[in-house]
């Protein structure tokens, strides 16, 4: 069976202090959640450390949401994946729709940080979607594969058996529109069948997640399609009622 994962991506938001408490809120929850699901949180950079603190001997995982493509050196302002390592991340988000379209990152790039964390063994929450206008023009399809084929298709087997993808439609991101449950099956489902042309048998145990205005009220149908294997939470993740909400609807 596929491993089922509940992410939340806290992007650039909290204090430390209150980083530590949301945490802890969500470990308090964390019995709530079926064993079978696995939490991981992902706060800025700066909340790792004592987040790590707080979470510590519970199952929660602890994600970063962005890594440096270089292990070391003059990079200022650049965040080695030793240095997440070092602090207890297991998982960095990468290739996020913010950073490819706010910080350039190409595929190029991602080829590298992807790289880079598996060589350090963390594991990948690789995200890929369309925008809008990909969409409206019936290009979701073409833009997905293509994101797939570009980063995941120069991996072995043995590193993409690590690798969590995370479907996000751009237009569906932070603007309270969700892809329906048959929207995101269909999808999610052509994902896993291009996966198969590279990797056979494995991308049926490739847990692929759905991003986008994921809540409480939604997460039951969409979760219950045969693809979706849990979601990457942006909005929802911040409060640890609608978090762990989201995590039960298995
Ligand atoms: C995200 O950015 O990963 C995300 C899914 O955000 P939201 O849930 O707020 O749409």
């Amino acid at each position: 069976m596929r491993k089922h994962i509940v992410a939340g991506n806290w992007k650039m938001n909290t204090t430390v202090a209150e980083g530590v408490e949301l945490a802890k809120a969500v470990a308090a929850k964390a019995a709530e959640v079926p064993a079978e699901v696995k939490l991981i949180i992902a706060p800025p950079f700066t909340h790792l450390y004592p987040v790590a603190e707080a979470i510590k001997g519970t199952a929660i995982g602890l994600s970063a949401q962005n890594c440096a493509d270089h292990t070391k050196g003059a990079y200022t302002g650049e965040v080695a994946v030793d240095m997440i390592a070092g602090v207890g991340c297991e998982y960095v988000i990468l290739g996020h729709s913010e950073r490819r379209e706010y910080y350039g990152e190409t595929s190029a790039k991602l080829v590298e940080k992807v790289k880079l964390a598996l060589e350090k063994g963390l594991s990948p929450i690789f995200c890929i979607g369309e925008k809008l206008e990909e969409r409206e023009a019936g290009r979701h399809f073409e833009v997905v594969t293509e994101q797939v084929k570009d980063v995941l298709f120069t991996l072995t087997a043995e590193e993409m058996s690590k690798v969590i993808v995370a479907y996000e439609p751009v237009w569906a991101i932070g603007t309270g529109k969700t892809a329906t449950a048959e929207q995101a099956q269909e999808i999610h489902a052509e994902i896993r069948k291009v996966l198969a042309e590279k990797f056979g048998a494995l991308a049926e145990e490739i847990s692929i997640l759905y991003g986008g205005s994921c809540k409480p009220s939604n997460a039951k149908e969409l979760f219950a399609c045969p693809d979706i294997d849990g979601g990457l939470i942006g909005g929802a993740a911040l409060k640890a009622e609608d978090f762990i909400g989201i995590a039960v609807s298995f």
